[in-house]
């Protein structure tokens, strides 16, 4: 790239930071690097236009797990280790909230609701039977009871008509979150540089070399926060995970306002706008959807569609306005990994379907390894 002295010298010298991803996690570290280091010369790097992974491609929800997710946690993690996480959602999503206002974020505290398809009677029987040890089990969090069943009060169809209810969760609007967080981090001296790939990270004397498809640069520290793609620079348990969504054209006066969840949270749906954003159905191809691979599939918008025909809006007309995909980080632990890797790189990976809530707190964990 023929970059001229003043690019060099103001953008690209004596960097003591570098942050690589700008997601929620990219920023939010960037951000308490600021805190921390009122003086620091900080660079995210974003191979996008936009931060380009998942946080400007989710459904908003903020949320710390279902019933179903719940109990599902608790066959692959203790007790203890469900409650902690569930506490860390819960804290991330304040600091979330502190860190940029309700009002900029649009947060709304709508309540969760959990589905269960006609054909799902077992899951339900579980769920049913075991909302009072759950309530119980996050009691020391909320000091009264989460989850409760009422009956169907949106006209839901193909369900069981008892569905499950969350009083605490909410929503935002995903766009002006990271629109916040984006100004936020401007408005900190902090400097974002897109459409910069980085292809290689290499420890060398006491700097890091960052080499980037059109430029090279040197950075005292760097910090990790490519989420899904994470493989592509480092070496962790971790593999991408796309997740498809589509959102309907304004419905007139639209019934629904809530984030719901259906079939263990595989399918999530949500007001915005007068319109459903609809999202999921990774279980009908995980093979297929494990990819670093922007797309839709015809398998899973046709789910999409005809769950939205038969269950969710079924005696309205409706038209799709936009598809799309946003691509996670998952792996077999459902905890991200934020860590040193070397003397001076540090990473912050693997939130799964949980950034919205963890993110803000993930950044900045990944910013206090250096303390
Ligand atoms: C469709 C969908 C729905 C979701 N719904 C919810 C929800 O409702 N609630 C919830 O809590 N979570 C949800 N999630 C998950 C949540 O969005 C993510 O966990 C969160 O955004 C992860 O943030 P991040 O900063 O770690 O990663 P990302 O937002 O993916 O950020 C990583 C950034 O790194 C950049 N990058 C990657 N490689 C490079 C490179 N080599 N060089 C430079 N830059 C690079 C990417 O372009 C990207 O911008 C959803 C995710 C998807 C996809």
């Amino acid at each position: 790239m023929n970059l001229s002295y003043w690019e060099i010298k103001s953008w690209l010298t004596d960097i003591d930071f570098t942050v690589i991803g700008s997601g929620i996690v990219g920023l939010s570290c960037a951000l308490e690097l600021r805190r921390l280091y009122p003086k620091a010369n900080i660079l995210v790097l974003e191979k996008g236009m936009l931060p380009q992974g998942a946080s400007t491609k989710n459904a908003g929800f903020a949320c710390f797990g279902s019933l179903s997710e719940i109990i599902d946690d608790l066959q692959n993690h203790s007790e203890d280790e469900v409650l902690e996480l569930v506490s860390k959602r819960i804290k991330g999503l304040e600091l979330l909230r502190n860190i940029l206002g309700d009002n900029a974020i649009e947060y709304k505290q709508h309540g969760g609701y959990e589905l269960f398809l006609k054909q799902d009677e077992a899951l339900f029987e579980q769920c049913y039977n075991q909302k009072g040890s759950i309530n119980e089990l996050l009691w020391p969090l909320f000091e009264t009871n989460v989850f409760s069943f009422e009956d169907n009060p949106f006209g839901f169809e193909n369900i069981i008509e008892r569905i499950g209810y969350n009083k605490f969760e909410g929503q935002i609007d995903t766009g002006k979150m990271m629109e916040a967080l984006l100004n936020k981090a401007l408005g900190s001296r902090i400097k974002i540089l897109n459409n910069c790939c980085v292809d290689t990270v290499e420890e060398g004397n006491e700097t890091v070399h960052i080499n980037t498809t059109n430029f090279s640069l040197k950075s005292k520290k760097v910090f990790v926060a490519t989420n899904g793609f994470a493989n592509q620079l480092i070496e962790e348990n971790i593999k991408p995970a796309r997740a498809q969504v589509l959102i309907t054209k304004p419905i007139d006066k639209l019934y629904i306002k809530g984030t719901f969840h259906l079939n263990k949270g595989y399918y999530y749906f949500r007001n915005i706008d007068d319109r459903i954003l609809f999202g999921g159905g990774r279980n009908l191809d995980f093979k297929g959807e494990e990819t670093t691979k922007f797309g839709q599939t015809e398998l899973i918008q046709d789910k999409l569609e005809a769950l939205l025909k038969s269950t969710i809006i079924p005696s309205r007309d409706f038209e799709i306005e936009r598809r799309w995909s946003g691509i996670m980080g998952v792996g077999n632990q459902k905890y991200p990994i934020v860590k040193q890797l070397s003397n001076n790189v540090f990473c912050g990976v693997r939130l799964g379907g949980m950034g919205v809530a963890i993110g803000s707190s993930v950044g900045r964990e990944l910013a206090d390894l250096l303390e």
